[in-house]
């Protein structure tokens, strides 16, 4: 099939170059020309586990291509997919239209022929209707059928949930649309669960599912805060929950709160729609102020290992806000850093893969190490924000010998279960009674 993707970013990048991994012609298209000559230069634009080859694979076997030109991109295709971002709006917080509306506007002047129009960015319900409705009056003889196909990949593993997808969900009001979706997913027939829905619940079904791991998260964060004050453990706790199959062993790591490019803005999205069709959302409601404050707590949590010492040295370990990438969107990570920032805090940072990203907005407030270890020399703590794997690789011995005081506070419990404390360490992790 001929697809044409329009977005490159953490989403359209990764589908353009598996679609055309399952051997489709694929053209990506994005607006910002930086991003078009890099990618056609042959250099990926993201960090992602496993993409860079794949991409290299199919633009030599000339299956994958590049433009900044809608018409390039539009004027072949079979099925075009919208992945451009849905930023909170800075002020109400809903899903902000304005790249979706501008790609639809664009895009259905080049139509040519029966085509499908897949939105795969996360969008409100009735976007779809909205779609149809800018194209139709843009392009009053496009043969267009708009359908909904929410993207659930995990950023970090965006190839390996390309391919081994937990399910794919198709929201199409017409026959002949769902059809043309079928044969673009035939590749996954038999492999995974593919579910034909009605156009609106099919973008219900991402917010919904969103926001449910995101309360998740706040829940298990909740229990921590509870087994610190009672004395229980969250590992036994969460350990005990997880075993009752309705419940689920996963999202039930205690940390610093959700973050990301997804959850904060999704759930912020969600509770306004519940507003809007006046069925208040009470639930994720509740998650978001949590989560919004649990940030603070963190960061005063950090800052009080260091009360009273004197131009204290704080190491952070990590900026991204999860291992395996280099986003830094709504990091939990760079709120922290932030918030001990404008209470004076003298930092040094370093991430394995996010600190370039961090560096555009943290600048020269903080200082910048190459590994662990050089930004916990003389330090009077270091401070584990992010679940870089290679954290739990570092020499206890080692560290504690270049630390200026032995003080470790865990916000991801890497280190636990190489109890620090009984190498000398003051340690504190999430969710036990220090
Ligand atoms: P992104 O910001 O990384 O990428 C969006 C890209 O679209 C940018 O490169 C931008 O230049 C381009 N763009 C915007 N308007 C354009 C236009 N008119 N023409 C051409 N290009 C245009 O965003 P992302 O993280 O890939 O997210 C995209 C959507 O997918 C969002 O709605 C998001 O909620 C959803 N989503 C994201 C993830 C994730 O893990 N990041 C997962 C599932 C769903």
């Amino acid at each position: 099939m001929k697809i044409g993707i329009i977005g490159t970013g953490y989403v359209g990048l990764p589908t353009g170059v598996g679609l055309a991994e399952l051997g489709n012609q694929v053209i990506c298209i994005d607006k910002d020309e930086d991003k078009i000559t890099s990618l056609r230069s042959g250099k990926v634009t993201i960090f992602e586990d496993g993409l860079e080859d794949l991409f290299l694979k199919n633009i030599q076997n000339k299956r994958l291509q590049f433009t900044s030109s809608m018409k390039d991109g539009i004027e072949a295709a079979d099925v075009v997919i919208i992945a451009v971002g849905t930023p909170p709006h800075p002020v109400t917080k809903e899903a902000d239209m304005k790249y979706i509306y501008a790609a639809a506007e664009e895009l259905a002047l080049y139509l040519n022929g029966y085509t499908v129009v897949a939105t795969k960015s996360t969008v409100p319900v009735g976007t779809g209707d909205e779609i149809e409705k800018i194209i139709r009056d843009k392009n009053p003889q496009a043969d267009v059928d708009v359908v909904s196909l929410p993207e659930f990949l995990r950023e970090g593993f965006a190839v390996h949930d390309f391919f081994a997808p937990d399910r794919i969900v198709i929201g199409a009001n017409t026959e002949r649309a769902s059809k043309v979706i079928a044969e673009l997913y035939k590749p996954f027939e038999g492999k995974t669960q593919m579910l034909f829905v009605k156009r609106k619940s099919s973008e219900t079904i991402k917010y919904a599912s969103n926001a449910f791991l995101a309360m998740k998260i706040h829940y298990i964060n909740e229990m921590a805060d509870f087994c610190e004050k009672a004395g229980a453990d969250v590992f036994e706790v969460a350990k005990g929950m997880g075993l009752d199959q309705r419940i689920g062993n996963r999202f039930l790591n205690p940390g610093p709160g959700y973050g990301g490019s997804c959850f904060p803005k999704d759930t912020n999205a969600m509770a306004c729609m519940g507003k809007k069709f006046g069925a208040p959302l009470s639930l994720i409601e509740a998650a978001i102020r949590g989560n919004d404050l649990r940030k603070t707590k963190m960061a005063e949590r950090i800052l009080k290992a260091v009360e009273g010492r004197k131009d204290a040295k704080i190491a952070v370990w990590g900026l991204a806000f999860k291992n395996g990438t280099d986003d830094i969107r709504e990091s939990p990570a760079m709120q922290i850093v932030e918030q001990m920032l404008n209470n004076g805090a003298n930092l040094c940072v370093f991430d394995p893969k996010a600190q370039d990203n961090a560096a555009k907005n943290l600048g020269d407030k903080v200082q910048y190490a190459k590994s662990e270890l050089e930004a916990a020399k003389d330090a009077d703590v270091v401070a584990i924000l992010t679940e870089w794997p290679e954290f739990t690789q570092v020499n206890l011995t080692e560290l504690k010998s270049i630390m200026k005081s032995p003080k470790i506070v865990d916000l991801r419990n890497m280190l636990k279960s190489q109890h620090p404390e009984k190498q000398g360490f003051d340690y504190q992790c999430i969710g036990l009674c220090n």
